[in-house]
C-alpha cells in the first residue's frame, strides 16, 4: 500500500497546476486521469488561440497545455491514465480511492479537480464508422496542417463545427459543410463568414454512408441525403462535430456529496475545502461566490486547494508556499534555468 500525501482526481489545468503546486509544497503527489491524455477539456479545442491567461502571450490551446504538463512534471508526480475513480471514501486516517480498474489507491488528502466531468464525443451513428477513426474520420483536430489541400467534410452546425471549417478555409482543398436543422447555430460572425468564403453549406443534410474500396483503409466517399435525395461526394477526411456527451458520474460516498443532491458541483466552505475534511476541490467542479470558471480560475483553486490540504495534514505548517524564486527545491531542480538568469 503505497500512501500519497496528495491524489488528484483529473488531469485537466485545475488538476496539473495543483500537481505543480503540490510538489511546490513538498507533498507526494499522484494524478487520475480518465483520458488517455492529460490536459482536460482544453483537449476539445487544441487549435484554438488563448487569449486571457496572464502573462501569457496568444498560445494555441495546445502547446499551452503542453506546456502545463511540462510544469506539472516538475516534482515528478506519479499519473495514471485511462483510468477512472468511481469512490472514494475514509478510512481511519487516509483516503481509499477506487478506479475502474479494480485498483484502490490510497492518499492522506484527495483534490477533487474533476471539471465539468468525463467529456465524450458524440460518434456517428453509421455501422462500421468506428474503424475509419484510425484513419480519415476524425472527431476533433489536433493537427491543423493534416488537412492541407484535402477535400474536407465537416458535420455539425454549431460552433465547433463552424469554427473548424472557418479555420480550414485557407488550409483545405474544399471545404463542404452540412448539417441536419434548417439553421447553422454558431456565432453569426463566424458564419457571415463561411458564407462568404465560398465554401459548400449544406443544410438538412446528413452522412447515411461512408465508403471505401478497401474496409480495412480510409474513407473515399460519402453519401448524403439533402432534403431525402442522397448525393455521393468523394472526400479526403470527414470531421464529426456532434458535440459531446457528458458523463458526471463519480460515484461519491454519501458523506462528501455536494448538499444538493441534484448539483453536481462540490460547494466550497472557504479556501476550496469541502464538507469533509480532507477533501478539497479545484477548478470548474468547485462552486463558491465569485468563481471564475477559467483557466486563471484553476490556478487560483489549486493553489487554495494544495495549501488547504497542506494544513490538513500539518497545521503548523506555512498557510502558503514562498514565493516560487525562494522555494529551495525548486531552485535545485532548477539551477541551469536559475544559471541563464
Ligand atoms: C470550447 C471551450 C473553450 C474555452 N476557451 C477558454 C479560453 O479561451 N480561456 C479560458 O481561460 N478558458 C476557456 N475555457 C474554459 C477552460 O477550458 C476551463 O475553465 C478549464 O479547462 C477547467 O479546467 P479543469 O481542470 O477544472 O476541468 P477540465 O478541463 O474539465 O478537466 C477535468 C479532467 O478531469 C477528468 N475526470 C473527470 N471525471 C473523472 C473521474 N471520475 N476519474 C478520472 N478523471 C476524471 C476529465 O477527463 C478531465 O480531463 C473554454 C472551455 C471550452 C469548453
Amino acid at each position: 500500500m503505497e500512501l500519497f500525501d496528495v491524489t488528484i482526481v483529473g488531469g485537466g489545468p485545475a488538476g496539473l497546476y495543483s500537481a505543480f503546486y503540490s510538489g511546490l509544497r513538498d507533498l507526494k503527489t499522484k494524478i487520475i486521469e480518465f483520458q488517455p491524455t492529460l490536459g482536460g477539456k482544453v483537449n476539445i479545442f487544441l487549435e484554438k488561440m488563448l487569449w486571457d491567461v496572464g502573462g501569457q502571450p496568444p498560445i494555441v490551446a495546445a502547446q499551452f497545455i503542453d506546456n502545463l504538463v511540462n510544469q506539472a512534471m516538475t516534482f515528478q508526480p506519479t499519473i495514471c491514465l485511462e483510468t477512472k475513480v468511481q469512490t472514494i471514501r475514509k478510512e481511519q486516517h487516509y483516503f481509499v480511492i477506487e478506479t475502474n480498474d479494480g485498483t484502490a489507491h490510497y492518499s492522506k488528502t484527495v483534490i477533487i479537480a474533476t471539471g465539468g466531468g468525463i467529456y465524450k464525443p458524440i460518434k456517428l451513428a453509421i455501422d462500421g464508422a468506428k474503424k475509419y477513426e484510425m484513419t480519415n474520420l476524425h472527431y476533433t483536430i489536433k493537427v491543423i496542417d493534416r488537412f492541407r489541400n484535402h477535400d474536407v467534410l465537416i458535420s455539425g452546425g454549431g460552433n465547433g463545427a463552424v469554427d473548424w471549417a472557418v479555420e480550414l478555409l485557407p488550409i483545405a482543398k474544399s471545404v463542404t459543410l452540412i448539417y441536419r436543422k434548417e439553421e447553422l447555430t454558431a456565432h453569426e460572425a463566424q458564419v457571415r463568414k463561411l458564407r462568404e468564403s465560398g465554401a459548400s453549406i449544406m443544410l438538412n443534410s446528413e452522412l447515411v454512408s461512408l465508403q471505401s474500396n478497401d474496409e480495412k483503409t480510409a474513407i473515399e466517399q460519402v453519401v448524403i441525403c439533402q432534403n431525402g435525395e442522397n448525393t455521393t461526394a468523394k472526400m479526403d477526411d470527414i470531421i464529426i462535430s456532434h458535440g459531446y456527451d457528458r458523463e458526471v458520474s463519480l460515484d461519491f460516498d454519501a458523506a462528501i456529496r455536494p448538499e444538493r443532491k441534484d448539483d453536481y458541483y462540490l460547494q466550497s466552505i472557504g479556501k476550496c475545502q469541502t464538507t469533509v475534511p480532507g477533501i478539497f476541490g479545484a477548478g470548474d467542479i468547485v462552486a463558491y461566490e465569485d468563481k471564475v470558471n477559467l483557466l486563471i480560475g484553476t490556478f487560483q483553486d489549486a493553489v487554495l486547494a494544495v495549501n488547504s490540504a497542506k494544513l490538513y495534514m500539518n497545521p503548523e505548517a506555512n498557510h502558503y508556499a514562498m514565493v516560487s524564486s525562494h522555494n529551495e527545491k525548486f531552485r535545485e531542480k532548477n539551477q541551469a534555468l536559475y544559471a541563464q538568469i
